[in-house]
């Protein structure tokens, strides 16, 4: 069936749902309410200046109207709410004028502080064509929600008898979850609050157990999946850590050991290293890789952009000086010729590590033997990017690299599939940062402390979350900053940063700040987690206040990577409650412990927003509270795959069928 066999619903329509991701009836009665309005009248003793409400009176004075300026009008007119009397203040609706008739009952929306005989109202209707109920409102920009309301009651009858629940029904009895076809029409139609509350439940649980059911069934076909042992060279590893110009630290060594053991075991490695950036993960992984090429076996190293990838290629080419391995790079911008020498090299197994981007993912390149697929910073790859290069060898071992601290209880539940081990431990002789907070109308103040820092010929970034004017206009913008800081320090090379600039555009930029030649970078929070400037001493950050404290930490992760000395500067817009509850990252530079205060304060969505760095994993569930659905999700999926490779889950036919369909995942 064709969108465009509902009635009322045209050509137009029919493009602005497409660009929606409504394609099809299906997809219509799928696309569920983003928020609901609440049409609800409130004796008037109830009335709040702080909360919206609806609220019932009568016209009592014919109401008078006012020009302020061109398109602005004001209407007032007197109402009486039971003893009560109010001049309600309304503006531009015009068209009520010939409607608010003296004895009329309206209704009115507006936050009424019952001090005041003045109210201003947000709208006023009819009392006869106001309709009390939960409305949803889908957020469609040109497609109204009554409209949206009217398509899916055309189609949803008809696609009921279609719709089976993923639930199987002892768990919907465990939690008392509504049934999906319930569900299906209470979601864009609440008849009560109590019901609403159900449909959230529903989601959220719904959301969870399907994304456990995922991880539960690729852990569970793991463990039989084969792979190949590694016989590693061990004398040759230790010659190259012996070679090293530092000492591994005792985390860093226990690490090794335990991605060694998985090497040398038949099952398939899948294992995260966790750890602050300059925990010393990327040494740890480059000893895997060298290990995995004295076992005769090729490696793949997959970073998030060029830089990246070219930065780790010339670590690897430093710190393992005089090596004799054939290492190639693979990006984006490689001619032709040279990509199809490396392909060639790869395939024929001439070559023994490739060190890349996205450009590894390319269907058309093969391996001769992969052995190992390094994954840093994992979270930039979708899940069927990463399995994409799984696929490239008869089950390689995989290593993702992550420099996002995730609480070990939330890290274990959501990623249950994955082994993990954590470097909490930072090399020593490293300077740590210190950390300042300061009100955001004292950043003038700093001016010195840059003036400072440039005369040392070192480099520093300033941080802040909006581009330019075009957003919410109260939050100081790059582009704002951008030309300030060029203003106040005119014989200073200064670079601009942000979302909008193509990636090209950007690796130029940060190449350039590496090399020096620019001296200030102002910037959104777009700059790589990894990235490495042995200059850059001091990072600025404004407006903090919207900062989760991982993503701070990240962020000032980026200054005082080498030998100097690194500075951070906090600048927000709030209270003391904003300042206090800020100075938390002038005393605590464990970005563990940092992202479990996240967690609790802002719930496992904000933790794993750092981590997906924007990209949110779940659509509803995202609390703090919610945790407690995904560890319940997490056992009730494990049993369900359990039974379902027993044969035990006969009656269970949607369930079965969806295992089935993720079977290839
Ligand atoms: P990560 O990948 O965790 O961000 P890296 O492995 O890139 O950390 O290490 C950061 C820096 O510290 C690099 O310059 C690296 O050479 C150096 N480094 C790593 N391990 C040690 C160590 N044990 N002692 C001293 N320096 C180290
Ligand atoms: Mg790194």
């Amino acid at each position: 069936m064709e969108l465009t066999s509902i009635k009322g619903l045209g050509a137009k329509t029919e493009s602005i749902l497409i660009e929606n991701g409504i394609k099809t009836p299906f997809d219509l009665v799928t696309f569920f309410p983003v928020r609901y309005a609440f049409f609800e009248l409130s004796p008037i003793e109830e009335a709040s200046p702080h909360e919206l409400k609806w609220f019932e009176g009568v016209i009592t004075k014919k109401p008078s109207v006012f020009n302020v300026r061109k398109n602005l009008t004001r209407i007032t007119v007197e109402v009486s709410v039971k003893e009560r009397v109010f001049t309600l203040v309304v503006f531009n609706q015009t068209y009520l004028l010939r409607l608010l008739n003296i004895n009329e009952p309206i209704v009115f929306l507006a936050k009424v502080d019952l001090h005041y005989k003045q109210v201003t109202a947000q709208s006023i209707r009819l009392k006869r064509n106001f309709e009390e109920g939960i409305k949803p409102v889908y957020g469609i920009d040109h497609v109204g929600d009554q409209k949206m309301l009217d398509f899916i009651h055309q189609t949803l009858p008809g696609l009921m008898p279609k719709f089976r629940d993923k639930i199987p029904s002892f768990l919907r009895e465990k939690y008392k979850l509504i049934y999906i076809k319930t569900f299906m029409q209470e979601v864009h139609e609440p008849t009560s609050e109590k019901n609403l509350k159900q449909v959230y439940r529903r989601l959220k649980y719904e959301e969870l157990f399907l994304y456990q059911l995922k991880v539960q069934e690729l852990k569970y076909l793991r463990g039989f999946q084969k792979g190949s042992q590694k016989h590693y060279d061990i004398d040759k590893v230790k010659a190259y850590i012996n070679h090293l110009p530092f000492d591994l630290t005792q985390a860093q060594k226990q690490a090794t050991n335990t991605l060694f053991k998985d090497l040398k075991s038949p099952h398939v490695m899948k294992r995260m290293l966790q750890g602050d950036t300059g925990s010393g993960k990327t040494v740890v992984a480059f000893l895997a890789m060298i290990a995995v090429i004295t076992a005769g076996q090729q490696v793949a190293f997959m970073a998030p952009t060029e830089i990246l990838a070219n930065q780790h290629f010339d670590t690897f080419n430093t710190l393992f000086g005089n090596h004799k391995f054939i290492i190639e790079r693979l990006t984006g911008s490689l001619n032709l010729s040279d990509r199809n020498r490396v392909k060639k090299g790869l395939r024929e197994g001439i070559i023994d590590a490739v060190i890349g981007t996205h450009a590894l993912l390319s269907k058309d390149l093969s391996f001769q033997q992969l052995g190992l697929v390094i994954t840093d910073e994992q979270h930039r790859f979708g899940v069927s990017q990463r399995d994409t290069l799984k696929h490239k060898g008869s089950n390689p071992d995989i290593l993702y690299l992550s420099a996002t601290p995730i609480p070990r209880t939330l890290a274990m539940t959501l990623f249950s599939d994955i082994d993990l081990t954590v470097i909490q431990e930072k090399p020593r002789g490293r300077m740590t940062i210190t950390t300042e907070l300061a009100p955001l109308k004292q950043a003038r103040k700093f001016n010195q402390m840059i003036e400072s820092t440039l005369s040392k010929q070192e480099q520093i970034y300033i941080v802040a979350p909006r581009i330019d004017n075009d957003e919410d206009s109260s939050l100081v913008s790059t582009e704002q900053l951008y030309k300030y800081y060029k203003k106040t320090f005119p014989n200073t090379k200064i670079g601009l940063l942000h979302g909008k600039i193509k990636a090209k555009e950007k690796d130029g930029i940060l190449k350039a700040f590496q090399a020096r030649k620019i001296d200030i970078l102002v910037s959104t929070t777009v700059i790589e987690v990894g990235i490495h400037v042995d200059y850059a001493t001091l990072m600025l950050i404004f407006h903090a206040e919207r900062f989760g404290y991982a993503q701070i930490h990240q962020l000032r992760g980026r200054v005082g990577r080498s030998h100097l000395q690194g500075q951070c500067i906090l600048l927000y817009q709030g209270d003391e409650y904003t300042a206090e509850r800020l100075s938390v990252l002038e005393t605590t530079y464990d970005g563990f412990k940092l992202s479990e205060f996240d967690l609790k304060n802002r719930g496992f969505g904000d933790v794993l927003g750092t981590l997906q760095s924007g990209h949110k994993t779940f659509k509803y569930s995202n609390d703090f509270e919610d945790f407690k659905i995904l560890k319940l999700a997490k056992d009730d999926a494990k049993e369900i795959v359990e039974r379902y490779h027993n044969d035990e889950l006969n009656d269970e036919k949607a369930i079965s069928d969806y295992l089935l369909s993720i079977k290839d995942l």
